[in-house]
């Protein structure tokens, strides 16, 4: 490729990598996409074991609904056309010791009412959730693809949305799910909410799910993870995009305050006039770039925002069908009868995902379930200095998992015909995510600010140099992966003076 101001490298093909592609090649440039691995899609994946797909990644989709304004960001990267999405009724159940389940419905009225009936006690926190909820509703933020005047109508419906909750809004993005949660008399309740998400999360992320659910705008895709990355690399070949596949970066090339190109792990080198790095975010400053290009605000993110938990991940499928089980966006969770260490923690309930919403994935009267578990990635990174150490772990951790699973459902053990443990350093291995991180930044009470001025997608000191992906969008998450593609990609437009194209 020639390396003049029209060609661009990609690293990663990821969800950003491929939608910078695709935005790319959509505004007349040269994309090369360079991936480490043999696969599109980066963490939005899935594998195959014997007849059953396990998934890696979605549960929820934001911008599902044609209506919202998001899906036009699915409709130009390929991958709503011809899709399938189903909406479930629960977000999520928790099971009590005391026979109680707190239903999360989707619904914002259903989950009012049955809060309400399952905690009276609670009312004040209750109503402040629902509040927030149809607060967030409330947006509707306009597309630039929508038509002129639907646009001006939603910009004056979002300006007047801020005036009225401008300050409510702001109060929210200082308030985590666990110091929420400890408003709470219940203490079933109490344990819920700071379980339901991430406790250091910003309650307005919590909003926003559900907000997104009551409007059947976050629905989850029949066929999972995978069909949904090969789309995006087809509508991205489609318009006549290069990806290499296997192709690790080892560093981005620069000169005289420019990046110039990328030295391969196996040495080779290539040009272009612009990189893009659609990887994670660490590796690419303090590795590819050598840490050559922060400043104090880059360092204070890398040493004091929190991530994303990593996950001790485990795959089943089970010859059984969960008829009785009704559809749900994150599963349910229940008691342990006493408190079990698994792998590095102390555990006392056990999360469940029965993906009966996707017979895609099992077998005929099969299904596929997952137990995902936070789970800290210096003590597999420790255990996996003796390989046998760390194999065996992984498979203590699963058998006691499966024994555990008998006391919500007598039976499982003898029906579980497949299983598969992911650990944090299986999530570095395959998509080279810092310290195993499954989505990137948490959006907490400090970097909330973030949700109105997205971070700097350019380093300091280096011109042609960019970022995009879940690296610079706190939060993380397949849709504000796409939407740092396409805003880096206008900025570039931009800065050729160009117009943006995105169809
Ligand atoms: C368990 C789980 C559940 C999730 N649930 C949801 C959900 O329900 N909804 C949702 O919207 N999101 C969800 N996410 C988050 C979502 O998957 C991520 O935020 C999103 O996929 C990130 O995309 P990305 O392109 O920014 O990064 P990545 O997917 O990490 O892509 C980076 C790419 O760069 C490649 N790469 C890295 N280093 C190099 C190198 N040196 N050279 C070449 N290539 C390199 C990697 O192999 C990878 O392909 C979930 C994630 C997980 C793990």
């Amino acid at each position: 490729m020639a390396a003049d101001e029209k060609s661009m490298i990609i690293i990663g093909a990821g969800f950003a990598g491929l939608a910078a592609g695709i935005y790319g090649r959509l505004n007349g440039y040269r994309t090369e996409i360079y991936e480490m691995h043999n696969l599109p899609g980066g963490l939005c994946t899935s594998w195959k074991r014997k007849g059953y797909t396990f998934d890696a990644c979605i549960h929820w989709l934001v911008g599902s609904s044609p209506e919202s304004s998001m899906n036009s960001i699915w409709q130009e990267t390929g991958i709503a056309p011809g899709r399938e999405f189903v909406y479930a009724g629960e977000y999520c159940r928790a099971e009590g010791a005391d026979g109680r389940a707190i239903i999360f419905h989707a619904d914002t009225d259903t989950l009012e009412k049955n809060l309400l009936e399952t905690a009276p006690q609670d009312k004040e926190p209750i109503m402040d959730f629902i509040r927030g909820i149809r607060m967030c509703s409330a947006f509707d933020f306009p597309s630039e693809n929508e038509p002129l005047l639907t646009r001006i109508r939603k910009q004056i419906g979002t300006f007047f949305t801020f005036m009225k909750y401008g300050n409510e809004f702001r109060k929210w993005t200082k308030i985590t799910g666990e110091e929420f949660a400890s408003r709470f008399s219940d203490p079933l309740l109490r344990q819920v909410f700071r379980e339901i998400w991430i406790p250091e999360f910003s309650m307005v992320f919590l909003f926003f799910t559900f907000a997104y659910l009551s409007k059947r705008n976050a629905g989850y895709p029949i066929g999972g993870s995978m069909p949904m990355s090969e789309a995006l690399e087809r509508r991205y070949r489609e318009l006549g995009g290069v990806i290499h596949y296997n192709k690790r970066v080892a560093r981005i090339l620069t000169n005289d305050g420019r990046a110039t190109g990328i030295r391969l792990v196996d040495g080779t080198e290539y040009s272009a006039g612009r990189v893009i790095s659609a990887a994670d975010g660490h590796a690419t400053l303090f590795d590819m770039l050598d840490g050559k290009f922060l400043d104090a605000g880059i360092r204070e993110q890398y040493d004091t925002w929190p991530v994303f938990h990593s996950l001790l991940f485990i795959s089943l499928g089970v010859n059984r069908k969960f008829d009785d089980m009704p559809l749900s966006v994150s599963g349910l969770s229940f008691p342990l009868k006493e408190p079990v260490i698994i792998a590095d923690r102390m555990r006392d309930r056990l999360p469940v995902h029965i993906y009966n919403q996707d017979p895609t994935l099992a077998p005929e009267g099969k299904t596929v379930v997952t137990i995902m578990l936070e789970s800290d990635y210096f003590y597999w990174k420790k255990l996996a200095e003796d390989r046998s150490l760390y194999v065996q772990k992984k498979e203590e951790s699963a058998s006691l998992i499966i024994k555990l699973l008998e006391q919500r459902f007598p039976g499982i053990a003898d029906q579980v015909e497949v299983t598969d443990v992911a650990t944090p350093l299986t999530f570095e291995r395959f998509t080279g995510n810092w310290k195993g991180s499954f989505e990137g930044w948490l959006i907490t009470p400090k970097n909330s600010y973030t949700i109105m001025k997205p971070m700097s997608q350019t380093v300091p000191g280096l011109k042609n140099f960019y970022m995009c992906g879940q690296w610079v969008e706190p939060g993380g998450g397949l849709p504000t992966s796409i939407m740092s593609a396409r805003r880096l990609i206008k900025m570039i437009c931009r800065e050729d003076g160009t117009k943006f194209k995105a169809v």
